[in-house]
């Protein structure tokens, strides 16, 4: 199996997690009621990732909008009649809702709220480095710019990486992936395929730690262990079920244990106790030696969505997601080729 390249990446600077002002419920139950009346009166839905606040997630539901992984929150914008977009998730999530959908206004409550892997993965380096693999199909993560999306024939997502990736093997084609080595070294163990892969990570799951994880199986002798694969392999070789956000959920809600051990971003937790609300949840374990914590599972950009600059956004109509058209009309094709895929497949599709 392939090492990550030796590239040298950009180092990442990792925010701290904002802190919000605690609001009290009277107004937090009037901000609530604000931002639906802005919602209706300016045609907007909003589409909330798994890992944003609690709040956001509820009111995405409340409101008609929709709660999702990256892949169904890319499909829900397509098939909605609104004319505005308020996506709450990190900025590619943005960036992938104004691709399939140009006509429509796509704000953000905060467009600084990016992600390591997009981060780790410049595109200028990353053109020069398909430069130099003319004859490999180059197959890219959705956590990256829609820069990044355009020099790509296939976009992936979790819950598509495995199918699509033993698609293009059975087809013998060599693959470059970018840009999360812990997800692109899961998916060549799985498949067999043989890769190139680009050396980033996502500052969230990298700090979950295979040593701690054992020693708190221990401790929860009933509780399954559900890990997504962006975690590293020893954390990846514990796990009861390897999956993406929809498949932990799934997994909470199906099988039989009380207790679950979870290695994704704990945000996830809202929607788990929403369709599981008897289980036990469990957060599997960060800290240790060589640990930076700089996370503490969970993502400082993804808590940069809260209420507050939720309103605001939708106040000012601002801050709003622009693509170069050239870029975003080369970004739809490897974008679309995984919708069409899944859609072949029946892969995904609005189950939660
Ligand atoms: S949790 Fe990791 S992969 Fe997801 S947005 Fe944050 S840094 Fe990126």
């Amino acid at each position: 199996m392939s090492s990550p390249l030796a590239i040298a990446i950009p180092s990442i600077q990792v925010p701290k997690h904002p802190v919000w002002p605690h609001l009290g419920p009277e107004e937090h139950g009037a901000l609530k009621a604000r931002i639906k009346a802005l919602l209706a009166e300016r045609d907007a839905v909003l589409v909330a990732h798994y890992y944003t606040d609690g709040d956001l997630q509820e009111l995405a539901e409340e409101t008609g909008g929709y709660v999702a992984d990256s892949l169904e929150m890319a499909r829900f914008g397509s098939e909605s009649p609104a004319s505005t977009l308020v996506v709450c998730g990190v900025r590619f999530m943005g960036e992938t809702a104004k691709i399939l959908n140009p006509e429509k206004r796509v704000l953000m409550p905060d467009l600084a709220a990016t992600c390591s892997l997009d981060e780790s993965c410049p595109a200028d380096l990353f053109g020069a480095f398909c430069d130099q693999h003319p004859d490999h199909v180059v197959v890219v993560y959705a956590n990256t710019s829609a820069a990044v999306k355009a020099r790509a024939d296939w976009v992936v997502t979790s819950s598509i990486a495995l199918p699509v990736v033993e698609h293009l093997h059975a087809q013998g084609r060599p693959i470059l992936w970018a840009p999360d080595k812990h997800l692109g070294h899961y998916v060549e163990r799985v498949t067999g395929a043989e890769m190139l892969l680009w050396p980033g990570a996502c500052v969230v799951h990298e700090e979950f730690k295979g040593f701690a994880l054992d020693r708190v199986r221990r401790l929860h002798p009933q509780a399954a262990v559900l890990v997504h694969p962006e975690s590293p392999d020893e954390v990846v070789d514990q796990a009861d079920v390897v999956g993406s956000t929809t498949q932990l959920i799934k997994a909470v809600m199906d099988m039989p244990n009380p207790e679950f051990i979870v290695a994704t971003d704990e945000g996830i937790f809202w929607k788990m106790h929403q369709l599981a609300p008897g289980k036990k949840l469990i957060a599997a374990p960060t800290a240790g030696t060589g640990a930076t914590c700089e996370s503490c599972a969970h993502c400082p950009w993804m808590a940069m969505n809260a209420l507050q600059n939720l309103e605001q956004a939708l106040i000012h109509g601002a801050p709003e997601i622009q693509i170069d058209p050239a870029i975003r009309e080369r970004a739809r094709l490897p974008i679309q080729r995984m919708l069409d895929f899944a859609r072949q497949r029946g892969i995904g599709g609005r189950k939660t």
